[in-house]
């Protein structure tokens, strides 16, 4: 039997469906138990290791969320826990649905013609095929590999970026962020927050790719560089950006992002962590951590992802 401290805002909403799912084990809110030292385990949301601390026999971490880098960012987060991010078999799925969106949207001109409406403009744009449309995706995990495919399905070139440059099926995948970049008239970011990609969408990237390129962030907001993407749209090198994921969320109510014509906000709802797929994964993790053995999706910390 495992004592399990559920940590985060919707903590209680998981709490009923995790005893469903490990009625032998005890699952309390965090800041609900008065013998706190018999916890070892926690499920966690919103990340925060300043809940964490009281905990002093906690050995395993299950995060919720599939982007760990709120965790690894906090220097108070002890290196000897071991930490498995979420890898929810529905996530890709919402991501692909997501991701086909806004590249179809953007692909049929979507952006320009809502512009053009606002200025009461009838104005036709030449529409290419998808198969005359290049669509990069940086970052090839668990959810940009699906993306990928998705587009694939939908008749665009699909080009690659990932650390490896592992290939996946016909997609031409490569390590040179130069080449991807140049590539992309669409381009879908995917890529974990990590030191080594944090602002990589800067007034360097934005340059090398082709005149009138759309940018979709799905990633983090930490991968662009605010106003190196506000310049790049006010001089028309970026056509227009959908941001789902910012330097700070909520996005302050006064950022320029709101009521710039070039840019879509959504609020960070791209694709979310579903109770109904996340309950196995985590229950399957606790039996592992139960039983001694190594949990899935454990958090490589040297990489960062
Ligand atoms: P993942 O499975 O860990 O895949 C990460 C991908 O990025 C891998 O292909 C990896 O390359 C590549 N990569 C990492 N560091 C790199 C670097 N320095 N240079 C080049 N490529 C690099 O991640 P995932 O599950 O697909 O999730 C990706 C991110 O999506 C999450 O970290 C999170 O930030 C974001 N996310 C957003 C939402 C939302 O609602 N907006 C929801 C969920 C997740 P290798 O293949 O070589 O390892």
């Amino acid at each position: 039997m495992l004592n399990i401290a559920v940590v985060g805002t919707q903590a209680n909403s998981w709490i009923n469906e995790l005893r469903v799912a490990r009625p032998q084990d005890r699952f309390e809110a965090d800041g609900t138990w008065d013998d706190p030292e018999i916890v070892t385990a926690a499920v966690i949301s919103v990340p925060s290791a300043d809940a964490l601390h009281k905990y002093e026999r906690l050995a395993f971490v299950q995060s919720l969320w599939m982007g760990v880098d709120g965790i690894l960012g906090d220097q108070r987060f002890a290196s000897h826990l071991s930490l498995a991010r979420m890898v929810d078999p529905g996530m890709p799925i919402s991501m692909g649905e997501t991701v086909a969106a806004h590249v179809l949207w953007a692909h049929r001109y979507g952006d320009v013609y809502q512009r053009n409406q606002t200025a009461h403009l009838w104005r036709d744009e030449a529409q290419p095929l998808a198969a005359r449309r290049t669509v990069t995706v940086l970052g090839l995990g668990e959810l940009g590999s699906h993306c990928a495919r998705v587009l694939r399905m939908l008749g665009f070139r699909v080009a690659g970026w990932s650390r490896s440059g592992s290939s996946i099926d016909d997609i031409a995948v490569t390590r040179d962020l130069s080449e991807a970049l140049a590539h992309g008239e669409i381009v879908v970011n995917l890529l974990p927050l990590t030191p080594q990609t944090r602002e990589i969408l800067n007034a360097d990237a934005f340059s090398k790719m082709p005149r009138g390129a759309v940018v979709i962030n799905v990633g983090r907001g930490a991968h662009i560089v605010d106003q190196d993407l506000l310049d790049a749209l006010d001089a028309g090198q970026i056509r227009h950006a959908v941001l789902d994921v910012f330097n700070g969320e909520p996005l302050a109510p006064d950022h320029p992002y709101w009521s710039h014509s070039h840019v879509t906000v959504t609020p960070h709802v791209a694709a979310d962590s579903m109770p109904e797929t996340c309950i196995p994964v985590i229950a399957e993790n606790l039996r592992r951590f139960d039983e001694g053995e190594p949990p899935l999706h454990l958090v490589d910390r040297g990489r960062g992802y």
